[in-house]
C-alpha cells in the first residue's frame, strides 16, 4: 500500500491541512516526511516549545476539533417528530380521522370527542417517548465525551494533558509506549520508538520510527519519520510536531471506509426488539379475529371495529420497550460512572451481570501501586533495610546500585519536586534521592545523557540504557540494566564485590536466587540491577544485554488496597471465581493473593502455562487461582480456556499488549489511572480508580440493572397480554352471555380511548420508575446468571402468561358481574377500566416480589403510582368522565372492584411462590 503524504508547506498552514492530496500530488510538492524537521517546524510556524495557548485556540477555531466526522447528534426536533411517525401511530390517526369523517354520512354523529381525546393521549404518549429518548441520547453523548482520550502536548514550553480533540497542527505531541497517536505528526526526536500501524497498513509487526527524513517516494510502511493518527506507539518514546488533524489525516481519508465507531445495539435491545415484533404479529392476528367477531357476530359498525383494532394495536404492541431498555442501560451506565466505572460500550452493562470469572492483575488493582523501596541486597551478601531511620551509610556498592536504579529510569521530576511516572520507577528514584544519589538529568524530564536505550516491556521484563559516565570500575560508555531479577541475572557473568569486578560463581548466583525468594515471600516486589563497562551503543539488543556485572537487588512494598479483601469475599459469595494473573514473581504473587483472600494453594507461572496442552490448561484453570510471571499472550490463552469452559470472563489489563485479551474478554476492563490508551481503547469498561473494589461494585450494579430490565419487561408484557385477552375474550363472551346487549348496540367491554388512557398512565411513569429500582439486598448472594440467558427466562415467561390470564379472568369476571348487577353497560365498562388501571398499578409492586424489595424502597415508583392513580380518579370524578364515556363509580362499584382484587392478589402471590420454587430454587 503506497499512501503518499504530500503537504504544500509553501502555503499557509490552514491551506495545507485542507488541500486535497491529489492536487498536491499533481503539483509535485515535497512530502513532509521527506523534509528536515526544522523545515517542517518553520512551515508550520511553530517551535520545539510548542504553540502558545492563544495561537492554539486560534488554530482550533480555524481547523475545528480533531475528530474524524462531526458527531451526527440527533436533533431534538427530529427525535420529537419520530415519536409520531411510527406506522401504528399513523394508522391510529387515520382511524381517528375516519371516526370524524363518518359524521358527514346521513344519520351519523361525528366522533369529535373521541378524535380529540385520541389526539391528546397520543400527544402525551409522544412527549413521554421523546423525554425518554432524549435522556438516553444525552446520557450516551456524555459517555462518548468521557471516552475521548487525552493527548500530552508541549505548549508554551510546558507539558500538559489536553483532550485529543483539541490537538491542532503545529502542536508538539509527546508520545510514550501505549499512547494512541492523536493526529498525523512528523517526528522530531525518538528513543527506541516503534508504532503499530496495522489500522492503516494491515501490517501487524510494529514499525521502527525515528526523526530522519526518508525518500519522498517511500511507501507508508517506510515513513519512519511520520506517526499517523489512529496508530499506536507500542514501544519507546517520541516527540513530534502535528502536521494534520481530523479529516486532513491519513486516517481521515479512509474514515469513510472504516465508518464511525457508533454504539452498536446491545444483545438485549436486539432480543427485546425481536420479541416486540413477534408479539406484535401475534397481537395483530388476535385483533383480526376480534374484528371478525365484531363485524359478523355482534354487528358492530365498521368504523368502531377499525378504531378498536388500531387502538388495541397501539396499546398492546410493546413499541416503546426497546427505548426503555436503552434508557435503562444508558442511565445504568451513569450509575456505574458514579461508582468509578466508565462504560465504553453499552452492551457490557448486561454482560457485567453475567460475569462468573474475574481475571485480575495485581499491581495497582489489588495493591495500592504506591511502591516504596524498603530493602536492598548487595553482592557482599549484605541485606540492608532502607526505610529504617538508622539506615545504612552510603557506600560505593549501595551508591552504584541506587544510581543504576535512578538513571535507568523514565520517571520525570516535576516542578514541585515530586516525580511522575511508573510507580516502580518512582520508588527507585525516591529511595536514591533519600540517600543523596540524584540523577540531575531528571529535572525537566530530561534523558539527555543517554546514548542509546532499549525500553521496558512486559515481555522483556527489563530496561537497558547506555550512558557515557557511571561511578563504577571500567571505562565508558556504560550499559545500565534493571529488570526482573532472574532476567537480569541470566545476562550477568560477573559481579561487583568490594569495588572490584569478579566472576559470578554458582554459589553467589544461588545466593541471589534465594534472596530474591526471601524478599518475595515477604510480599516485596524485587528488581535486579546490573551494568557493563565498554558498552557499544550501536550493538544489537542481545549483544548489548549480555556479559553484565551484577550490582544487587532492591525490594519494594506495595500494600493491598483497603477493601480489596472484602470485595474478593463478596465476589466469591456471589459465585464469581477470582483469579490473579500478574507479571510479578510466584512468591510475591502468592503472598499478596493470600493477603487479599485469593486461594494461593496452587500457583502456575507463565512458562508452565506455555508448556501445558489445551486439555491440561482446561484442568489447570479450574484449580489454579494464581498465575505469576505471565505475559499478555499467556493471559489470552487463559482467557480462551475459560471461555471454552463456558465462563463469562471479566479480565483486567493496562499494558500495550493487553489489548487482545481486553478485546476478547466478555468484559474487558482497563485501568484509568495507570492504563495505556491502547488498553483503554480495547476495553469495555475503564476503572477510573484502578481499584478491584470497583469491579465488584460494577458487577453488582450490572446485576441490578439487569433485574430492572427484566422487571419492566415482565410488567409491561403481562399487562399488555391481559389487555388483549380482555378485549378478545370479552367480545366473544359478551356475544355469548349477553347477546341482547352486545349484538344490538355495537357494545365493547372497553372503549378505545380507555385503552389508550391505560397505556398512558400505566406504561408511562410507573414502568420508567421500575427501571430506576434500587438493587436488591441479595444481588451479590446469588449465583451469576447463565451466560446465554436473556431477559425472558422461564420465570419471566411464566409470570407474563400467569398474570395475563389472572388479569383477564378477574377483569372479565368483575365486568360481567357489574353488567348483570347494574344492567348498565357504561357502569360495567367503567368498573373494568378502573380495575385494569388499579390492578396494573398494584402489579408494579408484585413484579418486585421476586427480588424481595420493600414497597417503600423506590420513592419514584410510589410517586409515579400515586400520580397515575390521582389522574385516574380525576378522570372519573370530574366532567372529564363524560368525555371518556365513563361514569363516576359509587361505593357499591368499588366494592365489586375490591372483590376482584382478592383473586387477583392471590394469583400474584401464588405465582411468585410457585415460580420461586420451580425456577429460582
Ligand atoms: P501486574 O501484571 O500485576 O501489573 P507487574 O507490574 O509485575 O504485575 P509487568 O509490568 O509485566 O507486571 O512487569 C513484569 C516484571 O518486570 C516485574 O515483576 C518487574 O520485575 C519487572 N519490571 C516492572 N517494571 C519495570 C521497569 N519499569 N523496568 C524494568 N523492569 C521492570
Amino acid at each position: 500500500m503506497d499512501i503518499r503524504l504530500h503537504a504544500p508547506f509553501n502555503r499557509s498552514v490552514h491551506e495545507q491541512a485542507t488541500v486535497p492530496r491529489e492536487e498536491a500530488d499533481e503539483r509535485g510538492d515535497v512530502p513532509w516526511h521527506a523534509l528536515e524537521s526544522e523545515a517542517v517546524l518553520s512551515n508550520l510556524d511553530t517551535s520545539p516549545d510548542g504553540l502558545d495557548s492563544e495561537e492554539a485556540a486560534q488554530r482550533l477555531d480555524a481547523y475545528g476539533p480533531n475528530i474524524l466526522t462531526e458527531e451526527d447528534g440527533i436533533s431534538p426536533l427530529s427525535l420529537l417528530v419520530s415519536q409520531f411517525t411510527g406506522p401504528l401511530i399513523l394508522l391510529l390517526f387515520v382511524a381517528a380521522g375516519l371516526s370524524l369523517a363518518v359524521g358527514v354520512l346521513p344519520g351519523r354523529e361525528p366522533g369529535y370527542t373521541d378524535a380529540v381525546l385520541i389526539l391528546l393521549i397520543l400527544l402525551g404518549n409522544g412527549l413521554f417517548g421523546f423525554i425518554q429518548d432524549y435522556r438516553a441520547e444525552k446520557a450516551l453523548a456524555a459517555l462518548r465525551e468521557m471516552s475521548t482520550p487525552d493527548a500530552t502536548v508541549r505548549r508554551g514550553g510546558t507539558v500538559r494533558e489536553i483532550s485529543a480533540d483539541e490537538v491542532v497542527p503545529g502542536d508538539i505531541i509527546i508520545l510514550e509506549a501505549g499512547d494512541a497517536v492523536p493526529a498525523d505528526a512528523r517526528i522530531l526526536s525518538a528513543a527506541d520508538c516503534r508504532a503499530d500501524e496495522s489500522t492503516l497498513t494491515g501490517e501487524s509487526v510494529p514499525v521502527g520510527k525515528g526523526p530522519d527524513p526518508v525518500d519522498s517516494d517511500a511507501a507508508l510502511a517506510d515513513h519512519r519519520s511520520v506517526l499517523h493518527a489512529g496508530t499506536t506507539v507500542v514501544r519507546g518514546r517520541a516527540e513530534a510536531v502535528v502536521v494534520a488533524t481530523a479529516m486532513g489525516t491519513e486516517l481521515g481519508t479512509i474514515a469513510d471506509q472504516l465508518g464511525q465507531a457508533r454504539q452498536r445495539e446491545t444483545p438485549f435491545e436486539i432480543e427485546v426488539d425481536r420479541l416486540g415484533r413477534r408479539i406484535g404479529i401475534g397481537i395483530v392476528a388476535l385483533i383480526l379475529v376480534i374484528a371478525a367477531i365484531q363485524l359478523f357476530v355482534t354487528a358492530t359498525d365498521p368504523v368502531t371495529v377499525l378504531l378498536v383494532a388500531v387502538t388495541l394495536a397501539v396499546a398492546a404492541v410493546p413499541e416503546g420497550l426497546p427505548a426503555v431498555v436503552t434508557l435503562t442501560l444508558a442511565l445504568g451506565s451513569r450509575t456505574l460512572l458514579n461508582r468509578n466505572a466508565l462504560v465504553r460500550n453499552l452492551s457490557v452493562v448486561e454482560s457485567l451481570g453475567a460475569v462468573d470469572f474475574i481475571v485480575t492483575d495485581k499491581t495497582g488493582t489489588l495493591t495500592e501501586n504506591r511502591m516504596t523501596v524498603t530493602r536492598a541486597w548487595l553482592p557482599d551478601d549484605r541485606t540492608v533495610e532502607l526505610d529504617d531511620d538508622n539506615g545504612p551509610e552510603l557506600d560505593p556498592a549501595l551508591s552504584a546500585l541506587l544510581s543504576c536504579g535512578t538513571r535507568c529510569n523514565d520517571a520525570k521530576k516535576l516542578d514541585d519536586g515530586s516525580y511522575r511516572g511508573d510507580p516502580t520507577e518512582v520508588a527507585l528514584v525516591s529511595v536514591a534521592a533519600e540517600f543523596g544519589v540524584d540523577d540531575d538529568d531528571k529535572d525537566g524530564g530530561g534523558t539527555g545523557d543517554r546514548l542509546h536505550e532499549v525500553s521496558f516491556t512486559s515481555e522483556r521484563k527489563r530496561m537497558t540504557i547506555v550512558v557515557d559516565e557511571f561511578d563504577a570500575p571500567g571505562d565508558g560508555p556504560f550499559a545500565l540494566m534493571k529488570g526482573a531479577p532472574e532476567v537480569v541475572l541470566d545476562r550477568c557473568d560477573r559481579v561487583l564485590v568490594d569495588g572490584a569486578i569478579e566472576p559470578l560463581g554458582d554459589e553467589l548466583r544461588q545466593r541471589i536466587e534465594t534472596t530474591t525468594s526471601e524478599f518475595a515471600d515477604d510480599a516485596l516486589r524485587v528488581l535486579g540491577f546490573a551494568y557493563a563497562p565498554d558498552a557499544d551503543p550501536n550493538a544489537d539488543e542481545s549483544a548489548l544485554e549480555s556479559e553484565l556485572v551484577f550490582l544487587g537487588l532492591q525490594g519494594m512494598t506495595d500494600p493491598p488496597r483497603d477493601g480489596v479483601a472484602g470485595a474478593v469475599t463478596d465476589c466469591l459469595n456471589a459465585g464469581i471465581h477470582v483469579t490473579m494473573a500478574t507479571g510479578d514473581t510466584p512468591q510475591t504473587a502468592r503472598a499478596i493473593a493470600t493477603e487479599v483472600g485469593i486461594d494461593a494453594s496452587s500457583v502456575l507461572t507463565g512458562t508452565e502455562v506455555g508448556g501445558l496442552s489445551d486439555a491440561e490448561l482446561h484442568r489447570a484453570i479450574e484449580e489454579t487461582r494464581v498465575f505469576a510471571r505471565v505475559s499478555p499472550e499467556h493471559k489470552v490463552r487463559i482467557l480462551r480456556a475459560l471461555q471454552d469452559a463456558g465462563y463469562t470472563v471479566a479480565m483486567t489489563g493496562d499494558g500495550v499488549n493487553d489489548a487482545p485479551a481486553l478485546g476478547n474478554a466478555d468484559v474487558g476492563i482497563a485501568m484509568g489511572e495507570r492504563g495505556t490508551q491502547v488498553a483503554q481503547g480495547a476495553s469495555d469498561v475503564v476503572l477510573r480508580d484502578d481499584n478491584f473494589v470497583t469491579i465488584r461494585d460494577a458487577i453488582a450494579e450490572g446485576r441490578g440493572i439487569f433485574d430492572n430490565i427484566r422487571k419492566f419487561v415482565n410488567y409491561l408484557l403481562s399487562a399488555n397480554t391481559g389487555e388483549v385477552l380482555v378485549v378478545f375474550l370479552g367480545t366473544l363472551l359478551g356475544a355469548l352471555l349477553f347477546p341482547e346487549v352486545f349484538s344490538a348496540s355495537s357494545a365493547l367491554v372497553i372503549t378505545p380511548v380507555a385503552l389508550l388512557w391505560i397505556n398512558l398512565v400505566t406504561d408511562g411513569f410507573p414502568a420508567l420508575a421500575l427501571g430506576a429500582d434500587p438493587k436488591s439486598d441479595d444481588v451479590m448472594n446469588r449465583p451469576p446468571r447463565p451466560r446465554h440467558e436473556g431477559v425472558l427466562d422461564r420465570y419471566t415467561v411464566a409470570s407474563i402468561i400467569g398474570i395475563g390470564v389472572a388479569l383477564t379472568g378477574t377483569g372479565l369476571g368483575v365486568f360481567f358481574y357489574a353488567l348483570s348487577e347494574s344492567g348498565d353497560l357504561v357502569v360495567a365498562q367503567t368498573v373494568l377500566f378502573t380495575f385494569l388501571v388499579t390492578a396494573e398499578l398494584v402489579r408494579t409492586q408484585s413484579v418486585r416480589l421476586r427480588y424481595r424489595l420493600s414497597p417503600f424502597s423506590n420513592p419514584w415508583l410510589l410517586g409515579a403510582v400515586g400520580l397515575s392513580l390521582a389522574l385516574h380518579l380525576m378522570l372519573l370524578y370530574t366532567p372529564v368522565s363524560t368525555l371518556f364515556g365513563v361514569v363516576p363509580l359509587g361505593l357499591e362499584a368499588w366494592g365489586w372492584i375490591a372483590g376482584a382484587f382478592v383473586p387477583f392478589l392471590v394469583a400474584n402471590l401464588l405465582l411468585v411462590w410457585v415460580n420461586d420454587r420451580v425456577f429460582d430454587s
